[in-house]
């Protein structure tokens, strides 16, 4: 399978000139190939968004002809995208038989760059969890060693891969920043402390297959919309809520990008106006300072230094753990007090920035994700108080706010997500054979 969207950047470009180019307009003509494609694609999306449809209704729901649409299912069978499953005696004439997505198209590796960690984990086509490993990192590593134990990881899932005689379809790549997704360079992370990275180089080099790399909250948007709480809904906004807020903003139907292609940095926004905060992007009180994880952990610190009864300290000592996200949520499900009050002192403000989110862009739903997604259920209460407090009434009529399933795996499947869409978007490019 070719990845005729990337360019490789040539090596000996230097790192201060792999700067992003503002997106120019470009205009795509049609050929017969183009409408075939686009056709494909239709074809592919309306199987991946349903159980099952026989040839004839998707001649109905897409408005092409049976003959072509039988073209285009013979194209997708013999690229082993789809595949036939059972007989439909629901209708009035003959069964028919229905097409599927075949789960077992190809294997994907996903990978997730933490600030404090590295996530890869193997998935078939339709994002089931074959394979994981998750490797903690001391965040002061230096950068060639983290990227070292991702393409190590990576290695592992390849290896893992080999017992299923499946192919790999790709390797999607998702971290915490701006990232230029036409060339896969990294223009810069706050929170990684990383710039003018040539990750489409690094991962295409070592492992041969494409590569596609994205921020993690619009990675995780598009995941949401795949496999998660969002599929079918057109307008809505993904949080990912850890050592940054980052947003991935779907609208419309499709992931908003913005004229330099890095929309949604909303965790730098300022919507706390007395909040003087340094935040690592180089600014002061930015929404996130108040709001992410290490806000969080600071909060039930301080409680607990001023000798606040909780259950923290036990647990500590019991998991010879540093105080963590995990550690406070497992107190708030035993109603620690500090755990629920710190809890309930970062919901407030990142009620507030959702609400701030809600009057301008109107989504249907915000889904939250991220490592402070695993207190979710304690987070929600309080976020949901504030969201109503701060909105117009008119914007909620049909806002949902929710968890992501995935909770703070929903980067990740995002970077598992980035394939499949790849592949929904140009599914000729995938190659006929069913193995590699
Ligand atoms: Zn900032």
């Amino acid at each position: 399978m070719s990845n005729r969207s990337r360019s490789i950047i040539p090596p000996n470009l230097a790192p201060q000139q792999a700067k992003k180019k503002p997106m120019k307009r470009t205009y795509r003509t049609g050929d017969q190939a183009l409408v075939r494609e686009i056709n494909l694609s239709t074809i592919l999306r309306c199987l991946q968004s349903a159980e099952g449809y026989s040839r004839a209704r998707l001649a109905t729901l897409t408005g092409l002809n049976k003959t072509t649409v039988s073209s285009l299912a013979e194209e997708l069978l013999n690229r082993n995208l789809i595949h036939e499953t059972r007989q439909d005696s629901s209708g009035t004439g003959r069964p028919a038989t229905l097409l599927e997505m075949n789960p077992e198209a190809g294997h994907i590796i996903g990978l997730e760059l933490g600030v404090d960690f590295v996530s890869v984990i193997l998935t078939n086509f339709v994002g089931k969890i074959l394979w994981k490993q998750l490797k903690n990192i001391d965040p002061e590593t230096p950068q060639e060693a983290i990227i070292g134990y991702t393409l190590h990881l990576i290695d592992k899932a390849r290896t893992a891969n080999l017992d299923t005689g499946i192919r790999l379809l790709g390797v999607g790549v998702t971290l915490p920043g701006m990232v230029d997704v036409e060339t896969g360079t990294l223009l810069f992370s706050p929170n990684l402390r990383w710039r003018d990275i040539a990750l489409y180089e690094i991962f295409h080099n070592h492992t041969g297959l494409p590569v596609y790399i994205d921020n993690d909250a619009n990675a995780a948007a598009i995941g949401e919309h795949l496999f998660g709480v969002a599929q079918g809904v057109q307008h809505f906004i993904f949080l990912s809520m850890g050592v940054g807020i980052g947003s991935g903003l779907f609208l419309n139907g499709q992931l908003y990008r913005g004229g330099f292609g890095i929309a949604g940095e909303i965790g730098h926004t300022n919507l706390m106006a007395d909040s003087n905060r340094p935040c690592r992007c180089g600014k002061r009180g930015c929404w996130e300072t108040s709001c992410n994880q290490y806000a969080l952990i600071e909060r039930a610190r301080a409680l607990l230094d001023v000798g606040h009864d909780s259950l923290l300290p036990k647990l500590m000592l019991e998991q010879n753990s540093r105080l963590t996200v995990s550690l406070i949520a497992q107190a708030a499900e035993q109603n620690d007090e500090v755990a629920l009050e710190a809890l309930a002192d970062i919901a407030a403000p990142i009620g507030m920035g959702i609400s701030n989110l809600v009057n301008i862009f109107n989504p249907d739903m915000v889904v939250l994700g991220g490592m402070l997604s695993l207190a979710g259920k304690h987070l929600l209460p309080t976020i949901k108080k504030n969201v109503n407090e701060y909105t117009l009434v008119e914007m909620r009529q049909t806002l949902n706010i929710v968890q992501s399933d995935f909770g703070p795996t929903a980067n990740v499947v995002g970077a598992i997500a980035l394939v499949v869409n790849a592949i929904l978007n140009h599914p000729n490019q995938v190659e006929v054979s069913a193995t590699t």
